[in-house]
């Protein structure tokens, strides 16, 4: 037996990302988590012949990224089905469904448009009419909560929308999209694809933990596959809608059971909507359309669910956008549980807490899941000044007084896009001028989301002991001219490396 290691990492400049961040030259790796920090020369001492050494060549290195909050299906879909994000107007989003409805048979799916910088608004069902007379053909918004179908699809879909959510011109909301995801939910080999394009990504980003929303699909058996047949690359942590809450009782199923690959997170619910459909829940009316937002879930079945999940051992991840949302959460989690904090009960988005409200979450000891790619809509001409009007918006995702107040942060993307270093640059230098610092921002990306994971002291920061989940980055994120700049050379996960770009 040698306690040689399995592969080291020289010349680098390793970053600790804890508390303080401490830097080394070096770090060796042995069965899967980090066996040493140090010097060049001392970890040298842990090689043998059969250790792999990799000459970083100054690049830093970092803890692997842990994106708290993602939709990983929707991630793989973009990968596999129409990707409708860089569409610069509504004609190159049309063009991109024409391309898939020819590569495709049955449903034509586009994901992600943003309507909001187009000169010429959102799609209609007339222009997806133009796509397809014959198959049905959806397009989503980037806020999940909104899509457009054209005729065929409202058609097959008419029984189970209700009325209330569908609008003019074929655009959709709410449960309606909900109707539509059912409608159009990937088969076991399907959605093993899609997962499988979604995890590539996710390490070419530098991601080596996601936290994923589930709801009646068929991913937490996928992931389990894939995890018996080693071809996960990311750790999941499976939070469920809160549909699943009568079977997760039933199979006593609580936060933290499962492997190191594959665990049981939260249950997910949503309270409001989001501010890109008008539907986040606000005490002060809209700007643009004078509403004040819907419940998607109500306050008293919000706290039902938040009772019963806490008794049943497991932590609550609840979706709240509006002020008015947020504060339902808050009394949820302090009125129907007996320590918020210890079940790490989570808030996620709170893009409009109050001062008030803040205060509270540190107190609370609940976690802010937030997501700093966002800021791309609180800029001067942006959604956010539209819908919330131009002081509002500056009050939209503030990071800085979360963190000053002491709460718990954990970073995550939504999905919107998958690219923790995307969401760095705009907590660093958002439009609204709360900044965090750079270390602070990659902590909340690191040991931000390993906290709300319960993975704290295996993950998220490195030390000796810790999972050899790292991510090695092209430049330095303290010393770069433009965050964006920065690219992710090389990504491991288990000490295995699962993505390299250096040349
Ligand atoms: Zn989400």
């Amino acid at each position: 037996m040698s306690a040689d290691a399995d592969v080291v990492f020289v010349n680098g400049e390793v970053h600790t990302l804890g508390e303080p961040d401490e830097t080394y030259e070096a770090l060796a790796v042995r069965d899967g988590r980090v066996s040493r920090l140090d010097s060049d020369y001392e970890v040298d001492f842990s090689v043998g012949v059969e250790t792999d050494v990799i000459d970083l060549g100054g690049r830093v290195l970092l803890p692997g990224f842990v994106d708290a909050h993602v939709h990983f299906a929707t991630t793989g879909r973009y990968r596999v089905e129409a990707d409708l994000r860089d569409a610069a107007d509504r004609g190159e989003c049309v063009d991109a469904l024409r391309e898939q409805a020819a590569a495709s048979e049955g449903w034509v799916l586009g994901w992600g448009f943003d309507e909001s910088t187009w000169p010429d608004g959102a799609p209609t069902r007339a222009d997806l009419d133009a796509v397809s007379e014959t198959r049905p053909v959806a397009a989503v918004r980037v806020d999940m909560h909104t899509a457009v179908l054209n005729g065929v699809a409202l058609e097959r879909l008419d029984a189970a929308m209700p009325a209330g959510d569908v609008g003019e011109d074929g655009r959709i909301v709410e449960n309606a999209v909900d109707a539509l995801y059912e409608a159009v939910e990937p088969s076991p080999a399907e959605m093993r694809e899609l997962l499988a394009a979604a995890q590539r990504h996710a390490n070419a980003r530098g991601v080596t933990a996601v936290h994923d929303m589930v709801r009646r699909s068929n991913a937490p058996a996928v992931y389990r596959e894939m995890a018996a047949e080693g071809d996960l690359s990311v750790r999941v942590r499976l939070n469920y809608w809160a549909d699943h809450l009568d079977a997760l009782e039933e199979l006593g199923a609580r936060t933290n059971h499962g492997s190191e690959w594959v665990e049981t997170g939260a249950v997910k619910t949503f309270t409001d909507g989001s501010l890109g459909a008008g539907t986040a829940k606000l005490s002060e009316p809209y700007a643009d359309s004078g509403g004040t937002g819907q419940w998607v879930v109500e306050p008293e079945e919000l706290r039902e669910i938040v009772r019963r999940a806490d008794a049943a051992g497991l932590q609550v991840a609840a979706h709240a956008i509006g002020d008015e949302a947020i504060e339902a959460v808050l009394d949820a989690y302090e009125t129907e549980t007996p320590n918020p904090g210890k079940m790490r009960h989570r808030l996620e988005h709170a893009e409009l807490a109050t001062d008030a409200q803040i205060e509270r979450l540190a107190e609370l000891g609940v976690v802010a899941s937030m997501q700093p790619n966002f800021h791309r809509w609180t800029g001067a001409d942006g959604l956010y000044a539209d819908r919330l009007g131009p002081e509002r918006r500056r009050g939209t995702n503030r990071f800085r007084a979360v963190a000053d107040a002491g709460a718990h942060l954990a970073f995550s993307s939504d999905s919107m896009p998958l690219d923790p270093l995307y969401g760095v640059a705009f907590a660093v230098d958002p439009p609204t001028g709360e900044a965090l610092s750079v270390t602070e921002a990659l902590r909340a990306y690191t040991a931000g989301g390993a906290y709300a994971g319960f993975s704290e002291d295996r993950r998220g920061a490195l030390a000796v002991g810790s999972d050899a989940d790292l991510v090695v980055l092209d430049g330095s994120p303290w010393e770069a001219d433009e965050l964006t700049d920065v690219a992710v050379a090389m990504t491991v996960v288990d000490g295995d490396v699962v993505y390299d770009a250096r040349p």
